[in-house]
């Protein structure tokens, strides 16, 4: 059975799911997940789409699929805006008895709270435009690039110490 829904939770309804699998696909906006604005460089763009198949296995539900969306994200080392595309794997077996048991309304699994748990846990902890990127702040010019030593960490706080020694120069 398909279905496709827009601009809604995303639900599986375990009357349908005991005659036959669902298959959920959609695109949930963004406000809907209410994703705390704790971090500053990263910004869940408008839409996120998803596609996930549902089947009963005894007392479980199983929920596989794809998750994908894009985050805003500022480079913590060059403070360049850049555009990270994410693709995740959805994988969640859901207790349907039993103290770990999932909620169930009006016969209704809510998979909202599952979907925005997981988007959470893709934010980068130090967005980087690039994988390589030693460019300082406020430094465009990539032919002034000639340092000697390659920044190895990938921590930020090692730009603020490059910074400072530019400074003492
Ligand atoms: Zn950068």
């Amino acid at each position: 059975m398909k279905k496709e829904i827009f601009g809604a939770l995303v639900e599986i309804n375990l009357k349908q799911l005991e005659k036959d699998d669902l298959h959920l696909q959609g695109v949930l906006p963004a406000e809907e997940l209410d994703i705390p604005h704790d971090d500053e460089c990263i910004e869940l763009q408008e839409q996120v789409h998803y596609n996930l198949h549902a089947s009963l296995q005894g007392h479980f539900v199983l929920i596989r699929g794809l998750v994908r969306f894009v985050l805003d994200c500022e480079c913590v080392r060059c403070l360049n805006l850049f555009r990270m595309p994410v693709e995740l794997n959805f994988n969640e077996l859901l207790a349907l008895e039993g103290e770990e048991s999932v909620e169930i309304k009006d016969d209704s699994i809510d998979l909202t709270h599952y979907i925005r748990e997981d988007i959470l846990l893709a934010y980068p902890q130090h967005p980087l435009c690039d994988e390589d990127c030693d460019r300082l702040p406020q430094m465009p010019s990539r032919k002034g690039n000639k340092r000697g030593a390659h920044v190895e960490s990938k921590n930020s706080s090692s730009t603020w110490a490059e910074l400072d020694k530019l400074k003492l120069d």
